[in-house]
């Protein structure tokens, strides 16, 4: 099931140009965990040996995607940049009208604005932090219609970012078909792990929105992953491609929020797709307010054009075959060695059970921040905090959230690292478990007020 087949995922691609790293002493590391307040947010990138915070931008662009860049047309109104984007995004996503935005959020605060009324309702297939913000900040409220089994790290079902259909029957009955603007339905579902969405799925989605006059929006950041996982995981759809995967996805949709900073290979970018006229108008007219004119929405020419190629880039399957191929690879090794991760393995990045990984850390000394300090302390490694910090306090009583899943995120940039760096990481997870029972929690000693894990330091207790 998390086989990538007999033959290897070899990268498609040849090193042109490289990036060299400062290799630190351990004694550094310490020195430079410790100045951070045991927090990598806080740590300087040059500091860091592997840097697997995120794969948020963090993609290395091909000679295409650099020649493109020479080829900005920096004009104010109507740049050949836009229509090379619309092109693209007309070709491999099947939208008739899409809108530059400076990156993902962007595309989700002209949607929502457009979409939502006060007091609406938006049922999603988990929340994303940012999508949610933006419907609340337009009067609507989310509600989770995801499988159970996606809040269980050790659950095997193939497609945990499954929408289910029952919860979200009961919330069309519970609130009327009039206050539900949209369903949100993400390919893949980050905060699950990047779990998959099947084709089957998508499909009773759209039927049974369509029966009440519901749209459906697509948060599409991760999609030519999402395909990739469908057509090896789902019957029936192992002869397709992931451009033919992709597109289908898409037709069962009415409008799209995209993120270029994950699937489409740029470090900056992303785009809001609509089906409908009336919508489209809307939306063009609001994004002057927000983010520019309708034809850049606060990209430079240059920008757009790398887009426009990454996207040609992302959907095809020898790409997606190596993309998703490596995570695997460290995943399975991982998995080999007895290491406590979420499974499936996901589309973007490697998720350490901490609650399993140091089961003698109560889950108010942060375990999942102290692990996540030990690996970078071990080989330079950085990976994010995804626990009790993440999750905030309660406003009203002040206590912790205990959330039910605490884990650390090793997020795999992509064309970034080569196979080495995976058996680096690799090694060194394994070294810190070995040494597991030596790894004490941590107190906080600085709390912001809001999105705390970002800024918040800490001591070793
Ligand atoms: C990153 C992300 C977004 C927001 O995109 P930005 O480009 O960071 O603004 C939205 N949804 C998901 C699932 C994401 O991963």
């Amino acid at each position: 099931m998390q086989q990538t087949g007999k033959r290897s995922w070899a990268e498609p691609y040849k090193i042109k140009m490289v990036e060299l790293l400062k290799m630190t002493t351990k004694q550094q590391r310490q020195k430079a965990i410790r100045e951070a307040g045991y927090n990598t947010f806080l740590l300087k990138s040059e500091d860091v040996y592997i840097d697997l915070l995120t794969d948020s931008g963090t993609s290395a662009m091909s000679d295409r995607q650099w020649a493109g860049l020479m080829q900005g047309d920096e004009a104010y109104a109507g740049s050949k940049n836009f229509y090379n984007l619309e092109k693209s995004v007309q070709k491999h996503y099947g939208y008739k009208y899409m809108i530059p935005t400076h990156q993902g959020r962007g595309a989700e605060n002209i949607l929502s604005k457009v979409l939502i009324k006060e007091g609406d309702i938006v049922p999603g297939n988990m929340y994303f932090t940012t999508t949610r913000l933006h419907q609340e900040l337009a009067g609507g409220t989310f509600v989770d219609v995801i499988i159970d089994e996606a809040h269980d790290p050790q659950n095997e079902h193939l497609f945990k970012g499954n929408v289910d259909l029952d919860k979200l029957k009961n919330v069309i009955a519970e609130y009327g078909a009039q206050r539900i603007p949209y369903v949100c339905v993400a390919v893949t579902v980050n905060l699950a792990g990047g779990q998959p969405v099947s084709m089957e799925n998508m499909k009773q989605v759209r039927e049974l929105t369509q029966q009440h006059g519901i749209k459906v929006m697509l948060d599409m950041t991760r999609i030519a992953e999402n395909a990739y996982f469908i057509q090896q995981r789902e019957k029936g759809y192992s002869v397709r491609s992931i451009k033919s995967l992709v597109k289908e996805i898409c037709s069962y949709t009415d409008g799209a929020t995209f993120s270029g900073k994950k699937d489409a290979l740029v470090n900056i970018g992303g785009f809001l797709a609509l089906n409908d006229e009336e919508y489209f108008n809307e939306a063009s007219n609001l994004v002057v307010v927000y983010e520019g004119l309708h034809t850049y929405g606060g990209l430079a020419g240059r920008d757009m054009e790398a887009m426009a190629v990454g996207i040609e880039e992302s959907v095809q399957d020898e790409h997606m075959k190596a993309r998703v191929g490596q995570v695997l690879y460290l995943g399975e090794m991982l998995m080999k060695q007895h290491i406590p991760i979420v499974t499936p393995i996901g589309g973007h990045g490697i998720f350490l059970d901490a609650k399993r990984f140091l089961p003698h850390v109560r889950q108010d000394q942060f375990p999942a921040q102290a692990l996540a300090a030990e690996l970078y302390v071990d080989a330079g490694i950085r990976s994010m905090e995804r626990g009790i910090v993440s999750a905030g306090r309660n406003a009203r009583t002040r206590d912790h959230y205990y959330p039910k899943l605490e884990l650390v995120r090793l997020t795999i940039p992509r064309r970034v690292y080569t196979q080495a760096h995976m058996d680096v990481i690799a090694e060194s997870v394994v070294n810190v478990y070995e040494q597991r029972n030596k790894i004490k929690g941590l107190e906080m000693t600085y709390e912001p007020k809001y999105l705390r894990f970002f800024q918040a330091r800490f001591g070793r207790i």
